[in-house]
């Protein structure tokens, strides 16, 4: 018998694997970009505008978010130091937590490291191998990694088919001991809404739980999130986006959250989040509830956008332009740049193969010339069409 093959040393290896995918177009690069005034930042030496932030309301700049922020860095330090189940709660979680609640129309709320932690434990708990979980196919990476985990079935429904799901239902949910059906409200890298009301039927019908990811809803898609009260059992969230700070989270019934809080191995083994961004998160939160925002502002903007271009009128403050091939988005992102834009080119895997795209977002900060100018920039693209 032969030997086998001595693998190649690590770096030969890693060498290969990058070379299959820069022929794929999937390499990926971390720019160094300093934020400036607002929206524009300064990247390479020149400035841009941003339309690829999920700031959608300029909160991480707001000055009282930010004075809060430095005033518990000073009193309490810059890190955490433990696991919350270790060391217990800074002085802004359970503010923020009873927040994070009574936004979302629940009794308890719970504060994760991350957006993707929190999604990562919530799904991977609330589910076993003996369930099945129904997954639209574009929720976002961290659903699809919490229901691997989970060791369920995954089942994947088309995007916001529901006649599909329902026949998924059909298929798979008898033969399962519990079954989760898994979406977002407001689309990440599509910016469409999913249909609540239809989802809340099909859960009732097929006995199903539902949970959603309102990551892109929160504080600027009002109605999204009053539909989305309605028929989910389970919110997950982000503190990261709108809300201008950083965690993630997930509000649900009292004895939901207690037992992920026992059980979510995310928040179990995790260190929790420095006392600084804990009380931003709450301040921003509650700048948002008490309507010291420019709320409607973003979704305006994509409305002016989405008209003036002649595209489907925009749902949620983001508006995806599908270019196609991965290497054409590149090409089309860096074109935009040397027009004073920032638009990265959103590529497979993270959005279907054939659909790369620039994912434009839009927030309070901007001003309606810059909306304006991009619109322009956009018209005259060789690779724009309607
Ligand atoms: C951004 C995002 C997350 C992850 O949130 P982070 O706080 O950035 O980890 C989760 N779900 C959706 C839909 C998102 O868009």
């Amino acid at each position: 018998m032969l030997a086998p093959k001595p693998s190649p040393s690590l770096r030969d290896w890693a060498a290969a694997e990058m070379e299959g995918l820069k022929a794929q177009g999937r390499v990926r690069q971390l720019l160094d970009t300093t934020p400036d005034e607002g929206v524009t930042v300064m990247r390479g030496g020149r400035k841009l505008i941003n339309f690829s932030g999920n700031d959608y309301l300029g909160l991480s700049r707001h000055p009282d978010v930010v004075g809060i922020a430095c005033d518990a860095l000073e009193h309490y330090g810059a890190g955490a130091g433990a696991s919350r189940l270790v060391t217990g709660n800074s002085p802004y979680y359970a503010a923020l937590e009873q927040a994070l609640a009574d936004y979302h129309g629940t009794e308890a709320a719970r504060v994760f490291g991350s957006g993707y932690l929190a999604n990562l434990g919530t799904v991977a708990a609330l589910a076993g191998p003996q369930d099945v979980i129904f997954l639209d196919k574009l929720a976002h990476a961290c659903a699809l990694d919490g229901a691997r985990l989970s060791g369920a079935a995954v089942v994947r429904f088309r995007h916001n088919d529901m006649a599909h799901l329902e026949q998924l239902l059909h298929k798979h949910r008898p033969q399962a001991r519990r079954a989760l059906i898994v979406t977002e409200s407001v689309f990440s890298m599509d910016g469409d809404i999913a249909p609540f009301a239809e989802l809340a039927r099909l859960k009732q019908a097929h006995d199903a739980w539902l949970v959603t990811d309102g990551a892109h809803a929160l504080g600027v898609c009002p109605d999204v999130e009053e539909a989305a009260k309605q028929a989910a059992d389970v919110h997950v969230g982000t503190l990261s986006k709108a809300a201008g700070s950083y965690g993630g989270y997930v509000c649900a019934a009292r004895e939901v959250v207690e037992f992920l809080t026992s059980s979510a191995r995310s928040l179990l083994f995790s260190t929790g989040l420095p006392p600084a961004t804990v009380a931003a998160g709450l301040r921003a939160i509650e700048l948002i509830r008490e309507g010291k925002v420019h709320a409607a502002r973003p979704l305006e903007y994509a409305g002016m956008f989405t008209q003036w271009l002649g595209l489907p009128p925009a749902q949620s403050p983001i508006v995806p332009l599908v270019v196609g091939g991965s290497r054409m988005a590149s090409f089309a992102a860096r074109a935009l740049e040397d027009e004073g834009v920032l638009l990265a080119a959103i590529r497979p895997p993270t959005v279907p193969e054939g659909t790369a795209r620039l994912r434009v977002t839009f927030s309070a900060l901007h001003s309606k010339e810059q909306v304006e100018k991009l619109a322009f920039l956009i018209h005259s693209q060789p690779w724009f069409r309607v």
